[in-house]
């Protein structure tokens, strides 16, 4: 029975791994310190081959026994919660990922990466493939999420060039799903609950900037074909299915029957204009590709909003 470890455990995408892995027979260890995460997302997990540790993970990993698989997907990852605890970002993304890697390599273990589109920044190729270097302001509000998953790459590549460690970069594409927070402040989960109350649906900018939304389901499957393959550079998974925010935010009131109309804002600093993964990569090498259509996947979200506090 393999033994893993998911930093970020508690959170919406950590939550779901460990839940897959389990199901896939692993032995599965969540470390999170509930910075944005919260035990309510891993209570129906609780049994003899499920364990959570309450850790932050940029101070020393301690973890007694063999490890198989490491699984690093600690950070604070909407715009609002890294623009409100950027020094958190940075430090998880920078010396949470090397005690993740000094564990992996203690144990022996292969290491996955949860990286990002935002290392694309606000990306002049489109859609982005994983040799696009990106476009990113490192010193704008973003920089401090980007710049650390930027450095979490690079680091994750130094130990695989230098200790031989076995690593996986995923370049994780918007994901959504059940256990995403109202609050949040991402897109979906803040246009599901406006859309439920009747309430006017925020769009950032004129809403013609474009995002490619993937179900939590196939992310999760992809990234666990990624997992146990042979393959360490960098690889995409996300849906490559455009769309601009308006675009959503019309979706989302149709999906949810909502008389809800669209108040516009203005767009934040540095939000990327587009954004579309290519998965050449991930078709070829892992036979991946999404599959559940954005409305069903919508469907599914709101069903799981209709019972939370909002
Ligand atoms: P989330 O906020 O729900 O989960 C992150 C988890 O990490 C939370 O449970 C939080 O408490 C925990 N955490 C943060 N700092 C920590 C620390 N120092 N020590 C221990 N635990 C810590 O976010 P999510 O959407 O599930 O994102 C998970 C990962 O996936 C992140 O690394 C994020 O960058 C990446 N990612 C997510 C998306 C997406 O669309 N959801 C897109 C790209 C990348
Ligand atoms: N957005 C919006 N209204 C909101 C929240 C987000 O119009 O209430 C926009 C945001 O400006 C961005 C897009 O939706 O252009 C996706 O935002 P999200 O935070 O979900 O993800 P990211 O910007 O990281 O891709």
């Amino acid at each position: 029975m393999p033994r893993t470890l998911v930093t970020g455990g508690a959170g919406f995408l950590g939550s779901h791994i460990c839940e897959y892995l389990l199901k896939k027979g692993h032995q599965v260890i969540a470390m999170d310190n509930l910075l944005t995460g919260t035990v309510a997302n891993i209570e129906h997990l609780q049994c003899e081959e499920f364990n959570f540790i309450k850790h932050n993970v940029t101070e020393y990993i301690y973890c007694a026994g063999s490890i198989d698989y490491v699984l690093h997907f600690a950070s604070p990852a909407s715009p609002k919660d890294y623009l409100e605890l950027p020094i958190q970002t940075l430090k998880v993304g920078a010396l949470g990922t090397h005690k993740a890697l000094g564990l992996a390599l203690e144990k022996k273990a292969t290491f996955l990466l949860a990286s990002t589109s935002e290392v694309y920044g606000d990306p002049k190729v489109h859609p982005q493939k994983e040799d696009y270097w990106g476009h990113v302001n490192p010193v704008g509000p973003r920089g401090v999420y980007d710049e650390a998953k930027r450095f979490a790459e690079a680091i994750t590549m130094a130990y695989h060039r230098y200790h031989a460690l076995d690593t996986k970069i995923v370049r994780i594409f918007n994901t959504y799903g059940p256990r995403m927070r109202p609050k949040d402040g991402r897109a979906i989960p803040a246009f599901i609950p406006q859309a439920l109350k009747n309430q006017p649906l925020t769009v950032f900018g004129d809403g013609s900037q474009t995002r490619s939304f993937c179900y939590v389901k196939d992310l999760i499957d992809g990234i666990y074909r990624l997992l146990v393959s042979d393959y360490h550079e960098p690889m995409n998974v996300g849906n490559p299915y455009e769309m601009t925010i308006k675009e959503l935010a019309e979706t989302i009131i149709q999906v949810t029957g909502s008389k809800s109309e669209i108040i516009y804002y203005p767009l934040p600093v540095d939000d990327p204009k587009v954004r579309q993964p290519d998965i050449a990569a991930a078709k070829k090498i892992l036979g991946w590709e999404p599959r559940v259509p954005l409305e069903e996947g919508l469907r599914g979200t709101v069903e799981w909003f209709k019972q939370q506090d909002l």
